[in-house]
């Protein structure tokens, strides 16, 4: 399952920065930023980072998902528009498949909050890689 390997990824990096931090305690909160055309289904994500964080550090951690929307554009043009769902990739104005995303493909952390006793922190905001 793809959103899986996807939770999987995010409790790892939010446990290494945990563990680069020092004396975290719990996590609260971690907040992810998902493009429409990363192929994350947030419902499916949201079960699956429950499981996921079941047993570690970020057990009982709110996943916030932040959805961004696809936007492509066509460069002879000089046009960009929302791709929607399902992602329309051909420039409305010329026709011609689009080979240039903006924004849609997003998937990272933005925001994490711990409980170690200090201000909450963010982690470095590294794509979240499902090479594992
Ligand atoms: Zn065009």
């Amino acid at each position: 399952m793809h959103e899986m390997s996807v939770a999987l990824a995010v409790v790892e990096q939010v446990e290494e920065a945990a563990a680069r931090a020092g004396d975290v305690t719990a996590v609260r909160s971690v907040r992810l930023q998902v493009g429409e055309l990363a192929g994350v289904v947030p419902d499916a994500l949201a079960f699956s980072f429950e499981l996921a964080c079941a047993g570690t550090l970020l057990e009982g951690a709110e996943l916030i998902t932040e959805a961004v929307p696809g936007r492509a554009c066509c460069q002879p043009c000089a046009l960009d528009w929302a791709v929607g769902m399902p992602p329309r990739l051909t420039c409305p104005e010329c026709g011609k498949a689009c080979t240039d995303l903006l924004a849609g493909r997003e998937l990272q952390i933005l925001d994490v909050y711990w409980e170690d006793g200090g201000p909450t922190h963010t982690p470095t905001r590294e794509p979240i890689s499902e090479e594992r």
